[in-house]
């Protein structure tokens, strides 16, 4: 086990050594660059620090004299060597978006009260022939409205009509799948990936479907939308450009992860070249449901190195013991890597989709940390404190 009280040697290029003012310790050399010690608690905070004043980290070293080769981030509290550098990421052709002025998180922007109203502009399946379910992407016209987002934020729709009170019917929340410049990357639209709710009444048997899930998945192009938000900073990503990005998703909760992939390898920013490894677990019961298909396996043909996929195909796959492969088996067969990137302070790991995932995951994390004789309970527990273990289940 680590101890938070460890000290670590960043060496930083392009920073103003007067800009180091807020650290523990700092030296420069003839190199140009600045060396700054920093214990454990604080190298997350320190590395988005010097990411914001435009430095690059260019070696982390834990002051134990075990050097770490490259720019990686090494394990603290183990001298493993983590052998997964991404290589440097391909560049995507197509627009490129002007560096984004405002870092501030939206939230609220339009209440239940004064809802948006927007407009449908596409509703399209996303389950193929032989998949179980309806589950639709959705994109809506936020043309006239001052509603702006970022990446792992949720709007709430409000259905029309009242509910078994008579009282109108209440908001719910869908994560956002498209970036903040929309799929057309216009920076006028909003997308979602919804399921639509069907269920076995427990005691009538009759079949039930959700209110607003139904709503969303029959709306025509054209047909008006209640819109509120956006809301959540649980889900946001790192702004490191080279921060390690593990997404966990089973269904509809690959929804924000969409919108982390566009923007990491589709789009092209001006302040935001991703280069570090992102990594999908995606959990469907068919390959028929492998939600947005094409697009993941495109983006994994055309950054092998930066993004990896990983699906779990529960009644088409088998585990290790012959039973039903879920997500769990997934972390469980790649423990060994898993668990040399999640013990770098880089790393971030997201968990979004159907509540009670989190505790498969929880086994196989166990199982995987277990290798390494360490206790998950107390390491997540580190992880979570440092904001690095996002979880949005619903
Ligand atoms: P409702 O009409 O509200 O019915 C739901 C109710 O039905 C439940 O409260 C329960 O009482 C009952 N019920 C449900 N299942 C059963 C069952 N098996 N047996 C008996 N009773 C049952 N959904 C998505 O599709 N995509 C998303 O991206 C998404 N993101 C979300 C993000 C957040 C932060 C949250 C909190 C939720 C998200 N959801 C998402 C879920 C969404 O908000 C709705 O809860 C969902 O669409 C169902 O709403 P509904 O109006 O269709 O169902």
């Amino acid at each position: 086990m680590y101890t938070s009280n460890r000290l670590f040697q960043f060496e930083v290029v392009g920073l103003n050594p007067g800009s180091t003012a807020q650290t523990q310790s700092c030296s420069v050399r003839q190199s140009g660059s600045i060396f700054i010690t920093v214990p454990y608690a604080r190298m997350n905070q320190e590395m988005r620090r010097i990411s914001r004043l435009g430095g690059t980290i260019v070696n982390i070293q834990p002051l134990d004299g075990q050097r770490q080769p490259t720019a990686s981030a090494s394990s603290p509290g183990s001298s493993t060597q983590v052998s997964m550098q991404p290589a440097p990421t391909q560049q995507p052709q197509g627009k490129i978006h002007p560096k984004s002025e405002d870092t501030k998180i939206p939230v609220n922007t339009y209440r239940p009260k004064t809802p948006f109203i927007g407009k449908c502009l596409s509703n399209e399946p996303l389950v193929a022939e032989g998949g179980s379910g309806i589950v639709q992407h959705l994109v809506f016209d936020l043309a006239g409205s001052d509603l702006k987002y970022i990446e792992g934020q949720s709007i709430g729709i409000i259905p029309p009509g009242t509910d078994a009170k008579g009282k109108p019917n209440k908001l719910r929340l869908y994560s956002i799948a498209s970036t903040r410049h929309g799929d057309n990357e216009e920076d006028s639209t909003v997308s979602l990936c919804v399921r639509q709710l069907e269920y076995n009444h427990p005691e009538t048997g009759e079949k039930v479907y959700g209110v607003c899930s139904t709503h969303l998945c029959n709306l025509n192009v054209g047909d008006d939308v209640a819109i509120t938000g956006p809301v959540g900073k649980e889900m946001l990503l790192p702004p490191e450009e080279d921060a390690n990005i593990i997404m966990i998703a089973t269904g509809t909760g690959i929804a924000p992860f969409r919108a982390y992939l566009w923007r990491m390898f589709k789009e092209q920013h001006e302040d935001y070249k991703f280069r570090g490894l992102a990594w999908l677990f995606f959990g469907i019961p068919y390959t028929a449901n492998i939600l947005y298909k094409e697009e993941l396996e495109k983006l994994q043909q055309e950054f092998p190195n930066n993004f990896r996929l990983t699906y779990a195909i529960s009644r088409e796959q088998q585990n290790a013991e012959g039973g039903k492969m879920y997500i769990q088996h997934r972390i469980q067969e790649n423990a060994d890597e898993l668990w040399k990137l999640i013990q770098q302070p880089k790393t971030h790991t997201y968990i979004c989709g159907l509540k009670g995932m989190e505790g498969g995951i929880d086994e196989g994390m166990y199982s995987a940390a277990s290798k390494f004789d360490v206790d998950w309970p107390t390491y997540q527990k580190e992880l979570k404190k440092a904001h690095r273990w996002h979880v949005e289940t619903y």
